[in-house]
């Protein structure tokens, strides 16, 4: 299989089983809204962090491209439990990823996020679920 396709199929797979969707009630979240208007995109991400300033649980609701929403299901897969500094570090890396740098391997399912690099109408739309992200690291929040 080429590279290309295992990223076609990871891509896929998170788009038709999309993780880490929000179910029930947000209390106690930190909540942020991203949009996207060029595509159409639109995200909402809940977040609660640990005492110990970790990703204790995250989710999201979505609507948009097959991209906006795998790059959501990845991000949250790869972050919850991450401390605040190792997220940022990681939307620090993908952001430069999306704009063509090569950052290495051993990122699991992000890297297939890498041939979005090539098609710059879309990097907006990978990068929507990690700019939301740091949104909400960076908004204040109550320690629970
Ligand atoms: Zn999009």
């Amino acid at each position: 299989m080429e590279f290309e396709d295992l990223y076609q199929e990871i891509i896929l797979d998170h788009y038709r089983k999309p993780r880490n969707i929000c179910e029930g009630d947000d209390t106690g979240h930190i909540c942020v809204k991203h949009e996207n208007p060029l595509c159409g995109d639109e995200l909402s991400l809940h977040m609660k962090m640990n005492r110990n300033d970790t990703i204790k649980d995250i989710c999201y609701r979505a609507r948009g491209c097959s991209i906006s929403i795998s790059s959501a299901s990845i991000m949250t897969e790869a972050v919850k439990g991450l401390k605040k500094n190792e997220a940022m570090e990681l939307i620090e890396t993908v952001r430069r990823m999306m704009h063509g740098e090569v950052v290495g391997d051993g990122l699991g399912d992000i890297e297939a996020l890498q041939g979005v690099a090539k098609f710059p109408v879309r990097v907006k739309c990978a990068l929507l679920a990690w700019m939301a992200l740091k949104d909400a690291l960076q908004s204040p929040y109550r320690q629970r």
